[in-house]
């Protein structure tokens, strides 16, 4: 049954859709009634179906005249459209009214085949949002209850069922389960998972009942964060459409003048009479429009970002698909990009009398507070260590952390003064150097360390902060050596990207050369730049953009966010990146899948190539309609149906990219 609430809801939705066919239908009947010899009914319904389906173009062409001082195709149409209304009235010729009108219902037509085109793209990237529940089973002592997700606290167990979507990110403390996490990774494989293992919100829960412990507030969930992007994504407006909508005004002015001087001009040229050069004139103005350059861009680039956030791969504007499809060098960095960024501590060698547990008491009081995976990496490896938080801890971008810590007791093997506050200062060789200097025999163990791929970072103390820092209670206490896993898939990621005709692959990482270089090998980069501070990094991409113009940047961390702001496109990791990485990054990979990149690029290549199409489609179907009418071969509907029908062709051709 239809309700007439409902109706009056889908009216309102469907508004451009009603007018469009009641403008069609008035036409017809119009036409029908002039066809018959009912001049009256036929003056009657052609105006009528005039306004149903060209008040909305006149309406914003008006609000654009008037507001912005600026003409539109909008207008132009209209204008095309009352003039051949004009002209038909003047000179008895009735069927020009009914051309005009004909104008008019195509292009209200066409309007609503691009509005549905538009919200095809755009509906495929909103329906990550569906993806988030508004309430989760919190368990209550014996019982359950339902609260609305923005009262989960950290720490809250859930329950989630069979079947259910996962209502905020949390760690499995029972149960087991295959989840899909296509909606966010892209991956359309369930994954397993059981205890211990993060899930997240957004992805749907399998055969297995979960319960699970919020480790993070549900607002910086990982969907949360994708939603925030795509949000910013929509709100701003892509340069290329910025530049599309400057081309459109100017080149409306360019017909606007040459309409007029085709409406003036010919009959003093060539002799034509004032019927045919005003008939022409008009045409001119429909023909010449550039609805179907406009077309050209925008859908093809909207469909490809949806396919790409439909693979895991979210692009932040729809510049950023065409500027993908053109780099020729790529920097990767390397912790948590080349490598998974799960750090593990291996070794820890004490110095100047600390036990090991020592060395790591006074890092993990630093790492405690750091995002860096090596900071993670120590507090794992100290979880049986009693330790204290320290104050004042500062990180120093691709160089390390450094604290304050106020028990003097804390330290159990060395005698403490009688100072209370010590500072604590990790990293690598070169930042502890600063600080205090390296004793020879250390050296040589990272060193051997290093060449085994391993990632060395020191730990030193001062026991006065407040006079010199270079005091001679400065020491190192020891060294702590970390190994990480190259991701399996990354060799082959960048063998892709080689064959999709990326020039130079460079490996750029804050950690030292020969660990860097141990990493590399076996990755086929073309060089390795290591021991970079983020704006190291940031000029290597500055001197590759020298040589390659267009230079991708693939990153995590926030050392990494100067380079991915400077390249000509920073992709984030969307898993394992720090906020500050996902906000710089033009691209997020929501699945950390380096293999995502040569998708993204495959995409922009075709996004690239439809583009092309579409212009040089457009642009000489735009001149062959311009000549034939100049040379008298169309009349107006011919040229209206030429025209809006290359402007759906065009769009059509840009849905092609919705297909994988
Ligand atoms: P990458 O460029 O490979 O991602 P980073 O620039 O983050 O590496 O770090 C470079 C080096 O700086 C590390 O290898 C480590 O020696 C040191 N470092 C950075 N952050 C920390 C930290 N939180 N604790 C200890 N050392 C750190
Ligand atoms: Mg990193």
């Amino acid at each position: 049954m239809l309700h007439p609430q409902r109706l009056t809801l889908f009216a309102k939705e469907h508004t451009d859709t009603l007018a469009a066919i009641s403008c069609g239908i008035l036409l017809f009947v119009g036409w029908f009634a002039l066809h018959l010899g009912f001049l009256g009914w036929g003056l009657l319904l052609l105006p009528a179906a005039y306004v149903l389906g060209g008040y909305e173009s006149a309406r914003e062409g008006l609000t654009t005249l008037f507001k912005e001082k600026e003409l539109d195709v909008d207008l132009l149409m209209i204008v095309a459209a009352l003039g051949a209304a004009g002209l038909g009235l003047w000179r008895r010729e009735y069927h020009l009214i009914v051309d005009g009108g004909i104008l008019i219902l195509i292009f209200a037509i066409s309007g609503v085949l691009e509005g549905y085109a538009m919200e095809r793209t755009e509906q495929s990237i909103r329906s990550i949002m569906s993806l988030t529940q508004d309430t989760a089973r919190v368990m209550r002592g014996e019982g359950e209850e339902i609260v609305p997700i923005s009262q989960l606290k950290v720490g809250d167990e859930i329950i989630v069922k069979p079947g259910e979507l996962i209502p905020t990110d949390g760690i499995i403390v029972s149960g087991y389960s295959t989840l899909n996490q296509a909606a966010i990774t892209g991956e359309s494989i369930p994954v397993e998972k059981t205890v211990g293992e993060e899930v997240f919100a957004g992805t749907l829960n399998g055969y297995g009942a979960l319960q699970l412990k919020v480790h993070q507030p549900p607002e910086s969930s990982l969907i949360q964060r994708v939603i925030r992007l795509v949000e910013q994504a929509q709100n701003s407006a892509p340069p290329s459409q910025q530049f599309i909508e400057q081309f459109e005004r100017k080149y409306a002015l360019f017909v606007v003048v040459g309409g007029l001087l085709l409406a003036v001009l010919p009959p003093f040229i060539w002799g034509w009479n004032w019927e045919t050069t005003i008939y022409r004139a008009l045409t001119f103005l429909v023909v010449a429009s550039p609805c179907a350059l406009m077309a050209s861009i925008m859908p093809t680039l909207l469909s490809g970002i949806a396919n790409g956030a439909r693979q895991g791969i979210l692009f932040k504007n729809s510049a950023q698909l065409e500027i993908m499809g053109k780099v020729r060098a790529i920097a990767f960095d390397k912790t948590g990009t080349i490598t998974t960024g799960q750090v593990q501590v291996c070794q820890v060698i004490p110095y100047n009398g600390y036990s090991e547990a020592d060395v790591l008491k006074l890092a993990v009081a630093v790492e405690s507070r750091s995002e860096h995976p090596i900071g993670y990496a120590i507090v794992r490896a100290a979880k049986d260590i009693d330790w204290v938080k320290a104050m004042e801890v500062q990180a120093v971008p691709g160089c390390g952390v450094l604290g304050i810590i106020q028990t003097p007791t804390l330290i159990s093997s060395a005698s403490v003064e009688k100072s209370t506050k010590q500072q604590v200062i990790i990293g690598h060789a070169a930042f502890i150097q600063q600080y205090v200097i390296i004793p020879v025999e250390l050296k040589d163990s990272a060193r051997s360390l290093e060449e085994e791929g391993k990632t060395v970072v020191w730990v030193a103390q001062t026991l006065d902060t407040d006079t010199n820092l270079l005091c001679v209670s400065s020491k190192v206490v020891g060294l702590i050596a970390l190994a990480d896993m190259v991701r399996g898939e990354a060799a082959d990621a960048i063998a892709r990207l080689r064959k999709l005709g990326v020039e130079q692959i460079v490996m750029l990482t804050g950690d030292n050369e020969r660990t860097a270089r141990y990493v590399a090998q076996a990755l086929g980069v073309d060089r390795v730049y290591a021991e970079l501070l983020p704006e190291g990094k940031l000029d290597v991409i500055r001197c590759l953009q020298q040589e390659y113009q267009t230079v991708a940047m693939v990153g995590d961390g926030i050392n990494d966010a100067p380079a991915l702001a400077q390249a000509s496109v920073g992709i984030a990791m969307g898993k394992a990146g720090s906020d500050v990485a996902l906000e710089t990054a033009d691209i997020v990979l929501m699945s950390d899948r380096l293999e995502k990149i040569a998708v993204a690029m495959r995409l922009g290549k075709r996004a690239q190539k439809v583009v092309k199409q579409n212009i040089a489609f457009a642009l000489s179907f735009i001149i062959l309609l311009l000549l034939s009418n100049f040379l008298g071969s169309i009349n107006l509907p011919i040229g209206v149906i030429g025209h809006e029908g290359s402007t759906v062709l065009v769009i059509l051709s840009g849905l092609r990219l919705l297909k994988k």
